[in-house]
């Protein structure tokens, strides 16, 4: 955590783990994603059945780390560099116990664009292995299931006219207004698994000056999707019509994980690096700490959820595996 690592700037965090687990005995190799972003692969063996996983980077501004009895507090001690704590120090368990089917996966820039997992769904080892066991903060409980992100503009045009001549012009503003008060009021498709599709209009933009009708307008939407994108897309255009058009920035769709029994469940809103590492077999996610204060400058985690996730990740390995063990009932 002392260590800075925002989106762009994981070279040294990534060294960092190299060396960490090359001392400790793994075999570790430095995926190439930019001129200094690499992320970092980890294994004991040659065919690593299951992968634990998460993301290096974090969001800005870095804040250093700082403790008392019960929490650590700093940028990534939930999102999620205690996440890769917990891991490596249940893969070292594991290891301890024989159990050497495990690899290591952290990537670089899932606070942007994912680029570091579109990179490492390529690399040779995922085709073998078996199981995504992929880190972010669910208060330790297996997220089942995540609600996609559909990101877009909705753009309206006018015509430019002095305002005291309303006639002669069309307000690109008035239209977008109608046009957003229409999304405001439409109660989008949603889905009995993964809940309500929520709308933020998060931004809006138009118009040159107080006198002069507006000739253009603009307005950002986020859309937490919890059905494929086409029928949302297609809802959006015909209550737009033709009053404005569509841009979309990008999108990414709900994902299903693994059910595991006596775990503690749930559907999360978040997005993660899942959707891009379909190569990597079936995806689960779990991790401790809260979303809540991820992102946020209060972010911390608790140390006895630390030490808690630990033994999660060791029974989902063994869980995944088929080798169960007795002792580990949670
Ligand atoms: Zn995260």
């Amino acid at each position: 955590m002392s260590i800075p690592s925002v989106s762009g700037d994981e070279e040294a965090v990534g060294f960092f783990l190299r060396d960490y687990l090359t001392s400790l005995g793994w075999k570790v190799e430095l995926q190439r994603v930019s001129e200094n972003q690499n992320n970092v692969i980890a294994y004991l063996n040659d065919t690593p059945r299951v992968f634990l996983s998460t993301h290096m980077d974090t969001v800005p501004p870095f804040i250093k780390p700082t403790e008392d009895a019960t929490k650590i507090y700093g940028r990534g001690a939930c999102d999620a560099k205690g996440i890769i704590a917990a891991q490596i120090t249940a893969a070292e368990n594991l290891r301890k116990e024989n159990f050497v089917d495990v690899g290591l996966l952290y990537t670089v820039e899932e606070e942007r664009a994912s680029t570091g997992a579109k990179m490492a769904n390529a690399h040779p080892l995922a085709a073998k292995c078996e199981y995504l066991i992929n880190g972010e903060p669910t208060d330790n409980d297996l997220a089942i299931g995540s609600k996609g992100a559909f990101r877009l503009k909705v753009k309206s045009a006018g015509k430019a006219a002095h305002s005291a001549y309303p006639e002669e012009g069309e307000s690109a503003i008035e239209k977008l207004l109608d046009i957003l008060n229409d999304i405001r009021n439409t109660k989008f498709p949603g889905d009995e698994f993964f809940g309500e599709t929520t709308v933020n209009i998060g931004m809006i933009e138009g118009g040159v000056a107080l006198n002069v009708i507006p000739p253009a307008a603009e307005a950002g939407i986020a859309i937490r999707l919890t059905t494929k994108r086409a029928p949302i897309e297609a809802a959006l255009r015909s209550i737009i019509k033709e009053r404005g058009e569509i841009k979309i920035l990008s999108c990414s769709e709900p994902v299903r994980m693994l059910e595991v029994d006596g775990f503690k469940k749930k559907v999360v809103r978040f997005t993660t690096d899942i959707p891009y590492l379909t190569n990597w077999g079936k995806p689960l996610l779990l991790g401790p700490g809260s979303i809540l204060v991820a992102h946020t400058k209060d972010e911390f985690v608790l140390k006895k959820d630390l030490e808690e996730a630990v033994g999660l990740y060791e029974d989902l390995v063994k869980r995944v595996l088929n080798t169960e063990s007795q002792s580990t009932q949670s």
